[in-house]
């Protein structure tokens, strides 16, 4: 075992398990990647097994399928229908519960202490997801307190993307598909003939702790070849494509545009992009009764943008029609995001183009605003 510091180490495939040993041991709940009814999605693992084992996917607006791969890989497919969010920022919250007493009644708050998680899996466009959400839940002005007690009790072990999904366009968003921060531990994955291994990296001094508990030795200069090399083919292979420059001012400027009565045509206002987008985090509070009046609860529920109940102020709903929905989620996603949170809300992920019913998909939308605006 060789000495660990940020240096690059070679994990051996048959060595695999002893990383997620290593992570239970310290009491992680290790949550990886695994396949359920024909897809991809994040859920507790205990072993190597229990991952997408020489599973891939194919994905395109309004598709995904998962394919059978000619090897073994761990980590041979894209992002799917979850995203980390699920587990930092989940779909339902209990906030707080009130129970009837003699004075009246009784308040108790919910515990937000969570479990020790280790994500095994994140992609780089996921990272960058993730530091979007950090701004959206711990900032200046507000701190959600269930969140962050979540986001500082977990692990990241990243994957730099040995494939590119019909859908990615994380070149275009400058946010992959190589992880540059923000992780404990990176790896690459390596096949080649029969060698199967793993190039890794720590980012912390917790990804130290875990690789100096397993079996790894030095990665040589031809290894940590081999992963640039990767990743840098899978930089050249993104699915889509979507240019970014004045991105901003573009939308700002074409609020009128045609487009989007266009988008409004085929926009079934599903809400399914909002909810696989790993960035969008809007929600909702309902509070709820027993039928004896004795007990309530409040929770918090994910809510979107596309819903007629999210925009409904005292008198009616101010975005009634499907065109000032599908605009203001795209707006907000690619240009007041800019100026609310100081970057894009988009990861170029593209969840949002695979999982829409209709294959609506945000990249050809702003092409052809682009385009009919500059008269091309
Ligand atoms: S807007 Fe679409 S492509 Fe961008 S981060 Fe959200 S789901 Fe991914
Ligand atoms: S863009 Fe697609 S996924 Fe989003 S609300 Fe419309 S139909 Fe649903």
């Amino acid at each position: 075992m060789s000495n660990v510091s940020s240096n690059m180490v070679v994990l051996q495939r048959d060595d695999f398990q002893q990383l997620i040993d290593a992570l239970r041991e310290r009491e992680y709940q290790v949550v990886a990647p695994t396949v359920r009814d024909g897809a991809i999605v994040y859920d507790e693992i205990q072993t190597i097994a229990e991952l997408p084992m020489g599973w891939t996917d194919e994905q395109d607006g309004g598709q995904y399928r998962l394919h059978r791969r000619q090897d073994q890989a761990l980590f041979g497919y894209v992002v799917g229908p979850h995203s980390w969010k699920r587990f930092l920022h989940p779909p339902q919250q209990r906030l707080w519960q009130a129970q009837r007493n003699a004075d009246g009644f009784q308040i108790t708050p919910e515990n937000s202490a969570p479990p020790k998680r280790a994500f095994l899996g994140v992609r780089s466009c996921e990272l960058h997801a993730m530091a979007i959400q950090d701004k959206v839940f711990h900032n200046d002005q507000f701190t959600d307190t269930f969140y962050q007690a979540r986001r500082n009790n977990v692990f990241l072990i990243a994957v730099n993307c040995g494939q590119a999904g019909g859908t990615c366009f994380c070149v275009s968003m400058n946010t992959g598909p190589k992880v540059t921060s923000g992780f404990d531990l990176a790896l690459t994955e390596v096949i080649e003939g029969d060698q199967h291994f793993f190039v890794m990296q720590a980012g912390t001094d917790n990804g130290i702790d875990i690789l100096q508990a397993i079996e790894q030795r030095a990665a040589s200069e031809a290894e940590q070849q081999k992963a640039d090399a990767i990743v840098a083919q899978t930089a050249a292979q993104m699915g889509r494509v979507l240019d970014t420059t004045n991105l901003k001012e573009l939308l700002y400027q074409n609020l009128e545009h045609p487009r989007w009565d266009d988008v409004a045509n085929r926009c079934l206002t599903c809400a399914n992009c909002t909810m696989v987008c790993p960035t969008c985090f809007c929600t909702t509070v309902e509070d709820v009764t027993d039928l004896s009046g004795e007990h309530a609860e409040r929770w918090r529920r994910w809510d979107s943008c596309f819903t007629m109940d999210f925009t409904y102020l005292h008198g009616g709903n101010v975005r009634a029609s499907t065109k000032s929905r599908y605009r203001q989620w795209m707006t907000h996603k690619l240009a007041s995001w800019v100026d609310q949170f100081g970057s894009s809300g988009c990861v170029g992920c593209g969840r949002c183009i695979t999982w829409c019913p209709v294959g609506i998909d945000l990249t050809e939308e702003v092409r052809a605003i682009r385009e009919q605006q500059s008269g091309i």
